[in-house]
């Protein structure tokens, strides 16, 4: 589905980026894990076409969408959760799942995604008025991905969807993102809690200063002694 080849990307005289290449198949969660600034965001940023990178390609359903604008990719089937959340504050909960719907064509596709978005979140249908600055942070991480999925897309990207969130919270999270993934949207993940992470992906693959180290299962990871002492915490 989703082809990134030879991807390198700068920030001024930075490398963030080196040469990084790998692939995600319709239908499964990829994550990639690894410690903070090991340029994770970057790739995401890349892949959604917020940034342009140096050198490489990302194909994506057999097409180039390397110099693809960020509305175009959207309009193709990818939407991303940006770390942060980065809810419209001073929007209600309904008025962000409708800025989430900009690109969607038809009233009636619409009505249905906001049906399915508040089948998946009965929380934001109970808050459909509110101020979305005044949820909880797993309130607004859950209206972050309900305003991704009024896009209707084929691949969403998670960026670090656990970050500052009660533990509670952080299983409900996890047990949504496998629930979006079964109804048929393939999902990259990016995330600091490896352990969990690992445990709902199809394959992940480890990033450390800008590359890619090492590449497996969710389950060969899980079970890997260097992931475990560098990133499960022994
Ligand atoms: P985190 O989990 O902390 O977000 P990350 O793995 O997502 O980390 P990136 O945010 O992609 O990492 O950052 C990769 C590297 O690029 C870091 O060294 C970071 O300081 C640098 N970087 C990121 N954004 C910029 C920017 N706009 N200007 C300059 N350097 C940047």
């Amino acid at each position: 589905m989703l082809k990134v080849e030879n991807l390198s990307v700068n920030y001024g005289v930075i490398n963030a980026v080196k040469d990084v290449s790998f692939e995600i198949n319709e239908g499964e969660i990829v994550s990639l894990i690894g410690a903070n600034g090991a340029g994770k965001t970057t790739i995401l940023k890349i892949i959604s076409g917020l940034l342009k990178a140096r050198s490489g390609s990302i194909t994506y359903l057999g097409n180039n969408i390397q110099k693809q604008s960020a509305p175009k990719i959207v309009a193709e089937g990818i939407s991303q959760v940006p770390e942060g959340r980065h809810i419209f504050s001073g929007l209600s909960v309904m008025e962000n799942l409708q800025m989430g719907a900009f690109l969607t064509k038809g009233k009636q596709r619409i009505q249905d995604n906001y049906r399915e978005v508040f089948d998946r979140f009965p929380i934001l249908k109970e808050r459909q008025g509110q101020d979305a600055a005044t949820l909880s942070g797993g309130e607004q991480q859950m209206l972050a991905m309900g305003r991704a999925l009024m896009a209707n897309p084929k691949l969403i990207l998670l960026d670090e969807p656990s970050m500052g969130l009660a533990p509670i919270f952080i299983n409900e999270i996890f047990e949504i993102i496998k629930a979006i993934n079964k109804a048929g949207t393939t999902v990259l993940l990016i995330e600091q809690n490896a352990k969990k992470a690992l445990s709902i992906s199809d394959r992940a693959y480890v990033v450390a200063t800008g590359e890619i180290k090492l590449a497996g299962t969710g389950q060969e990871l899980l079970a890997n002694r260097d992931v475990q002492k560098v990133y499960l915490g022994g």
